[in-house]
């Protein structure tokens, strides 16, 4: 399952959330949504904690953080 979900229509490229990733893992990408902004992308979702500093920082809730199941039943 994906880490974090961009909801990249509101999106307008500020960069704040690239700033806020301990992890270093958001660009702004090359794609442009329908307002003509460059959207977000995450480069390796692997390496997202679910910290969500950048859905916390984000003006514009763009960003959703899911984080893992179970971890608290024992489960891997
Ligand atoms: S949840 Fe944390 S580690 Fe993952 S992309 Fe956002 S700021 Fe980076
Ligand atoms: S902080 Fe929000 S609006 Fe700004 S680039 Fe990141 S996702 Fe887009």
């Amino acid at each position: 399952m994906d880490k974090i979900k961009f909801r990249s229509e509101r999106c307008k490229g500020c960069g704040l959330c690239v700033i806020a990733c301990p992890k270093d893992v958001l660009k702004i990408g090359a794609e442009l949504n329908r307002a003509g902004y460059p959207v977000i992308e995450i480069t390796d979702m692997e390496s997202c904690t679910s910290c969500t500093f950048c859905a916390e920082i984000c003006p514009d809730v763009v960003i959703s953080v899911f984080k893992k199941m179970g971890d608290k039943k024992g489960g891997k």
